[in-house]
């Protein structure tokens, strides 16, 4: 289990506090955020009911380029230029045109938050009425409010699973070693998902996502980790959105899970989370700078969001296609797409979804908003 670190109790005092910037949930998608108004002259405080870095909320693999550009390298524990897939007939190994890395959630959290320049609290939110956000330790009021707190979208129209478009998640972290980057499309251990071991130098990131919410992933996940010999413990699990929501609703930012910028099918959300955190703290650094309207600034991010819509539908076609491949053909169309030059296009137009250069270079500096062709 992770380390309490939260106030509790009698530390739970009162917030008073009256920002310009109020960004509710301090994992990938807030701290982009945060660490985009930095230098702004904006006061922003932002909310978790944990720690910063406190309670992991992912496997964790990331592009490297994401992580690198954004000055994260240091939380980085395992880089793969290679993508192993089994099936149960078909072991492929893909030589990727870019590497993923695995990191350390509380390294980066740390590493992220400190380019940001912003107060920070603990406190659960428990909803909004307009500009005004509830919390257990009160009420928080700010011309500009941010949701990125996952996949409750709790500033919003939330989500109840299991009949929303959500899949799941669960994982175990053994300690252990492992040279490669590897996944499991089995129905042994999910009809319709796959499982995944991610190493991160001295643990495994061992566990099964399933694009259907109603399997459960537990017994499979404990298959999967005996199957691998390692120990089934230091569970972590959640929801993950597979489908994109309104990135703007009655005044409010969504960004990250809370907006469905979780990729389907890859269940991919780190990367967009930055991506999309990075676009929403630029619309907001040109309000507090008085060069936009927060009207504008909604519209834009809001459309910004949008005009990737189509490329989420195609994922989402391809997660429901693929479960759907009988399994004496999905070895061999496995073999098939391994040629370097298909390898090499989908990959690229893969990671161009969500691209690093988009987190441009060194300090944030104020762009327009346009996503790469
Ligand atoms: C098992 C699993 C493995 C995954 N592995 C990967 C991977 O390897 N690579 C990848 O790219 N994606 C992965 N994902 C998806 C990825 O975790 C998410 O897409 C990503 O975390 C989204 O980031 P976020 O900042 O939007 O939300 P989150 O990371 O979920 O952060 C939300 C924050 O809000 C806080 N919060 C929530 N509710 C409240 C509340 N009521 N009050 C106050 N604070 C609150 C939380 O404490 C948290 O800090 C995985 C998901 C799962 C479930």
């Amino acid at each position: 289990m992770p380390r309490r670190r939260t106030k509790r109790g009698a530390e739970r005092t009162p917030l008073a506090a009256d920002p310009d910037v109020l960004i509710c949930g301090a994992s990938f998608a807030g701290l982009a955020v945060a660490r985009e108004l930095s230098g702004s002259g904006a006061s922003v405080l932002v909310l978790d009911r944990y720690e910063i870095g406190e309670r992991q909320t992912s496997a964790c693999a990331a592009p490297t380029g994401w992580l690198e550009r954004l000055g994260l390298g240091r939380s980085i524990r395992q880089t793969f230029p290679d993508l192993v897939v089994h099936t149960p007939h078909v072991h492929a190994r893909y030589r990727l045109p870019w590497t993923f890395s695995t990191f350390d959630y509380p390294e980066l959290c740390e590493l992220l938050a400190a380019q940001g320049d912003f107060g920070f609290e603990t406190a659960k939110v428990e909803g909004r009425t307009g500009a005004t956000v509830h919390t257990d330790r009160g009420d928080v009021s700010a011309p500009l409010v941010v949701d990125a707190l996952g996949w409750r979208r709790v500033l919003g129209n939330g989500y109840q699973p299991p009949d929303a478009p959500l899949s799941r998640g669960l994982e175990v972290h053994p300690g252990g070693k492992g040279g490669d980057l590897e996944i499991w499309i089995d129905r042994r251990y999910v009809p319709a998902g796959y499982g995944w071991s991610f190493p991160a130098r001295d643990e495994l990131r061992i566990g099964v996502g399933s694009f259907d919410p109603r399997f459960h992933v537990k017994d499979t996940t404990v298959l999967l980790a005996e199957d691998l010999r390692s120990e089934p413990v230091g569970y972590q699990g959640n929801w993950i959105p597979h489908k994109l929501r309104a990135a703007v609703e009655d005044g409010v930012f969504f960004v990250g899970d809370s907006a469905g910028h979780c990729l389907p099918l890859t269940a991919e959300g780190i990367r967009t989370a930055f991506y999309f955190g990075i676009a929403c703290g630029r619309e907001l650094r040109e309000v507090v700078a008085g060069t936009r309207t927060r009207e504008a600034a909604l519209r834009r991010y809001g459309e910004f969001s949008d005009s990737h819509e189509w490329k989420f539908r195609w994922m989402l076609r391809a997660q429901r296609l693929v479960p759907r491949v009988p399994p004496r053909l999905l070895g061999p169309a496995i073999r098939a797409m391994g040629s370097k030059r298909f390898v090499d296009w989908s990959f690229e137009h893969y990671l161009r979804i969500a691209s690093p250069e988009f987190a441009g270079e060194g300090r944030p500096a104020p762009e327009p908003l346009r996503a790469a062709a």
